[in-house]
């Protein structure tokens, strides 16, 4: 689903997709380990605390998503937490649940 299409109404989340979602878990902070070296380092920013961390747009989605298709354009050396995050568990519900809704309402995405 592109990031401008129109959400759907919150009615349970059992169909949860990364095919069919706005990349939402890409706007989380992704922090970079030592043993992320695959990583390209243009993607990687410190941030405030002094952490590496990926980098993210003026939108607040990480800087490696691919715009066009809304995935990961560095799939095959995305950070561990990233390969740890799983389609359709509770953080990916949580985080979906609460963009779907500051959506509904009209109210800027949070930032985490
Ligand atoms: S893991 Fe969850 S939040 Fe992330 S892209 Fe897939 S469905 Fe969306
Ligand atoms: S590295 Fe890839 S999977 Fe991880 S947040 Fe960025 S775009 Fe998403």
């Amino acid at each position: 689903m592109p990031r401008s299409a129109a959400p759907t109404p919150a009615s349970g989340d059992a169909d949860a997709s990364c095919a069919r979602c706005d990349a939402v878990c890409c706007r989380l902070t992704v922090v970079v380990m030592p043993e992320d070296d695959a990583v390209p380092r243009h993607f990687v920013v410190r941030n405030a605390q002094g952490v590496e961390v990926m980098a993210r747009d003026e939108d607040g989605w990480c800087a490696a998503v691919d715009p066009q298709r809304l995935c990961c354009s560095i799939y095959a050396d995305r950070p561990l937490i990233c390969r740890k995050f799983s389609m359709g568990g509770p953080y990916c519900l949580d985080i979906r649940a609460t963009y779907r809704d500051q959506r509904l309402r009209g109210i800027p995405l949070t930032l985490y």
